[in-house]
């Protein structure tokens, strides 16, 4: 069986990958420093306790397992921290992909598949963002970003390292057979809280920033299910392993929702209110980030089938109440 390395294959999107990896006939290993996964979420292969920035450890397991490609999750991804902390997203998102890069192409592997983000774009005033779009970040978690796009770009030059980069827009839902889900700790994104917030969890939820120039205020993105998105790896790695070469692609549905109008998909799905307070701005914050993403759909045969926000909404909810992996813990 072919085998891919799935840096942070612990976390959300990459246990989601795990999963989808092992369906299409792959074997996904899991390296992950379990500093935001969960161990319980190793379901579908092997796991290598590592941090990105330990190359011996990286070789070890390259020379182990030998995989065809790499699958790149492993990342800090929060925008209010990168903010606070932009050190830590250089050291960490930077120095490690740089060490995993470097690893990958000595072990003579030269396929990668990697987790980049519409945050690599900035603000771009009431234009669908494409892959084209100038970027300009407005948070070192998207400059991170952009810096790992432009080693691999570097390495692709020099080294013959094939990359597809995916540029995640908002991503959300998850497994409808909910064995892996959205939980970190603490939670900030959007829907998960949304949810704890009618479940009793937390208080309620904060608005962050009601004055946007927006139709109701509030910022707008563009969601994708976690299921398509993951779906969207694999005609990536099949592209590289073709030798369709490097490619950039958008990951969203080219549909924007605002926060209230989330509130309202969930207050609908769930049939409970979801207690709220309006806040000020989060610094970073774009105020619309919505997805070109006809490159995916005509290049890689993409479709977001799973999609809709009732959708998402319904699996992050039927996820929620599993208790997720506290109560699955061994
Ligand atoms: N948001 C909010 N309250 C929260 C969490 C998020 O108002 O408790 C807003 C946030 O400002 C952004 C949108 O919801 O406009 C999505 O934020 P999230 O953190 O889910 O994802 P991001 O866009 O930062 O990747």
């Amino acid at each position: 069986m072919k085998r891919v390395l799935v840096t942070g294959g612990a976390g959300y999107i990459g246990s989601h990958a795990c999963k989808l990896l092992r369906q299409a006939g792959y074997e996904p290993i899991t390296y992950d420093n379990l500093s935001t996964g969960w161990r319980a979420a190793v379901k579908f292969g092997p796991f290598e306790q590592g941090e990105l920035e330990d190359r011996a450890r990286l070789d070890e397991v390259f020379a182990k397992y030998q995989p065809v490609a790499v699958m790149h999750f492993a990342a800090l991804s929060l925008v209010g921290e990168a903010m606070a902390k932009p050190g830590l997203y250089w050291r960490n998102n930077v120095a490690g992909s740089l060490t995993l890069i470097e690893a990958c192409v000595a072990a003579g592997c030269r396929n990668v598949v990697f987790s980049s983000t519409c945050a690599t774009y900035g603000e771009h005033d009431n234009v669908v963002l494409n892959e084209d779009t100038p970027q300009e970040p407005l948070n070192a978690y998207g400059a991170s970003k952009r810096a790992i796009e432009d080693i691999l770009r570097d390495f692709g030059a020099a080294h013959d390292l094939q990359s597809v980069i995916f540029r995640y827009f908002n991503v959300a839902g998850a497994d409808p057979e909910a064995e892996v889900g959205e939980a970190h700790e603490p939670e900030t994104h959007l829907i998960p809280v949304v949810l704890q917030a009618i479940d009793g969890q937390r208080d309620k939820l904060t608005i962050h920033g009601t004055d946007y120039e927006t139709p109701d205020g509030t910022c707008i993105r563009d969601y994708v299910h976690v299921c398509d998105l993951v779906e969207a790896h694999i005609l990536g790695l099949k592209h590289l392993e073709a030798g369709k070469g490097s490619a950039v692609f958008n990951l969203g549905t080219g549909e924007g929702f605002s926060v209230r109008e989330v509130m309202e998909a969930a207050r609908v799905v769930t049939n409970r209110d979801v207690p709220y307070v309006e806040g000020p701005r989060r610094a970073g914050d774009a105020t619309k980030l919505v997805s070109g993403s006809e490159k995916a759909v005509r290049d890689l045969g993409w479709s977001t089938e799973r999609s809709s926000m009732r959708q998402m909404i319904e699996d992050a909810w039927r996820w929620h109440r599993t208790g997720g992996y506290e109560s699955h813990s061994d």
